[in-house]
């Protein structure tokens, strides 16, 4: 989670008070936002949303949300990290997808399988999960549902990137 309003001061900083024109690096002095002359401005204080919900996702990919208040963004953390820990988390980005959209190029990187073992798979796909889910948007699908309707075998595992850096 990131205060994107404010910052700690640095080491041995010599953080100026605010003159009449505040501009960003003096130190916040509403009281609002927490003790004054504890916190740093950043470019952005009082602009946009301020608090910042960070996670890394399946794939190892940082994903981000911003809320108005703490509590949400820490609720928001939560429950994230709730449901990539029971494999229940989809991507928002790809909550608007249907199933059949991500089935298809799942089928295709299994060109490497035995012709029968990809057959079954085909079959599997066109006679048990696409007629059920096919139309489901991702957002709608968790993973027990998937393992409880077909018995598709689906791991959905991620390995964080190394060196993945913040975005802002
Ligand atoms: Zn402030």
């Amino acid at each position: 989670m990131e205060d994107r309003w404010h910052r700690s001061p640095k080491r041995g900083e010599q953080v100026a008070w605010p003159a009449d024109n505040p501009r960003p690096g003096t130190w916040c002095t509403d009281p609002r936002h927490g003790e004054p002359g504890t916190l740093v401005t950043s470019a952005r204080h009082r602009h946009g949303l301020r608090w910042l919900a960070r996670w890394v996702d399946h794939d190892g990919n940082e994903r981000s949300k911003a809320f108005d208040r703490k509590a949400d963004a820490q609720r928001h953390i939560t429950v994230v990290t709730t449901a990539l820990s029971t494999g229940s988390y989809t991507d928002p980005k790809r909550g608007a997808a249907t199933f059949a959209t991500v089935a298809e190029p799942w089928f295709d990187s299994k060109r490497g399988l035995k012709p029968k073992t990809r057959a079954g798979y085909r079959s599997l796909l066109d006679v048990v999960v696409l007629p059920r889910w096919g139309e489901t948007p991702l957002r709608d699908i968790t993973h027990a549902d998937i393992q409880d309707g077909s018995q598709a075998r689906h791991r959905p595992r991620g390995t964080p990137a190394k060196g993945a850096k913040s975005i802002g």
